[in-house]
């Protein structure tokens, strides 16, 4: 049986009522069936500790969550900024510098894109409805699994060869979103309104793909949104 290519899987992080770390199932079940083995990563402290995770590491994939500390990229809180996670910020951030560094793959999904994106040097939208003109509803009350808005595909884009270039339907959780594009990405996908909703490694020999919406939560109802984990799967196995 081939090997499983060892794909680390960040966590989400809460104090209350007690500290403890958590992991949405449809991340670990879309790993298995991309043929990875997944491997929750918790919020350890200490650049030691994070680059001997990294080492054990053969992908990275950035799950969803809340907001950034807006310090992280320069900016003062805005007033509709949601809850922040310091350890997770620290840990997420720490990991994806070092994952960059080292050429590791990295699948990167909605807050996962956001930091990705920030690690890297760039900025995001601390509030959509509130900042964007025009914008549509990117916080939507629909069943996670039912897409709600359409995103336009860059064409020659690596996003575009793994969903095919043009009009896609995705599901969107967010309210925050990639602002400036960090040097070295380019956007792969927008929204109507003009929302970035992917990023995606300039450098075609590099596999980092961000999505802002939630492959985890639609590819048992359309099979394309696989293609994304299968990527970073194959990559990871170098
Ligand atoms: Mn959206």
């Amino acid at each position: 049986m081939a090997r499983r290519p060892r794909i680390a899987i960040t966590m989400g992080f809460r104090e209350e009522p007690l500290p403890a770390h958590e992991l949405p199932d449809g991340y670990v079940r879309a790993v298995v069936a991309a043929g990875g083995l997944p491997w929750p990563v918790p919020s350890v402290e200490g650049d030691p500790l994070v680059e001997a995770l990294l080492a054990e590491a053969d992908g990275l994939l950035l799950t969803g969550g809340g907001d950034l500390d807006p310090a992280w990229y320069g900016q003062l809180p805005h007033p509709r900024l949601r809850r922040v996670t310091p350890r997770r910020d620290r840990l997420e951030l720490t990991l994806t510098r070092a994952a960059l560094q080292a050429g590791k793959p990295i699948l990167a999904i909605c807050r996962g894109v956001q930091v990705l994106n920030v690690a890297a040097g760039g900025t995001l939208v601390q509030d959509i409805e509130s900042q964007v003109p025009g914008a549509l509803q990117h916080d939507q009350t629909a069943p996670r699994d039912y897409p709600t808005h359409p995103v336009e595909v860059a064409a020659g884009t690596r996003l575009a060869a793994l969903l095919g270039s043009g009009t896609v339907r995705v599901n969107s959780l967010h309210h925050q979103a990639v602002a400036g594009v960090a040097p070295g990405f380019v956007a792969a996908a927008h929204a109507p309104d003009g929302v970035i909703e992917a990023i995606e490694l300039a450098d075609p020999r590099r596999f980092a793909v961000g999505v802002q919406w939630h492959p985890e939560a639609l590819w048992e109802r359309d099979p394309r949104f696989l293609a994304l984990f299968r990527a970073l799967v194959e990559a990871a196995a170098g």
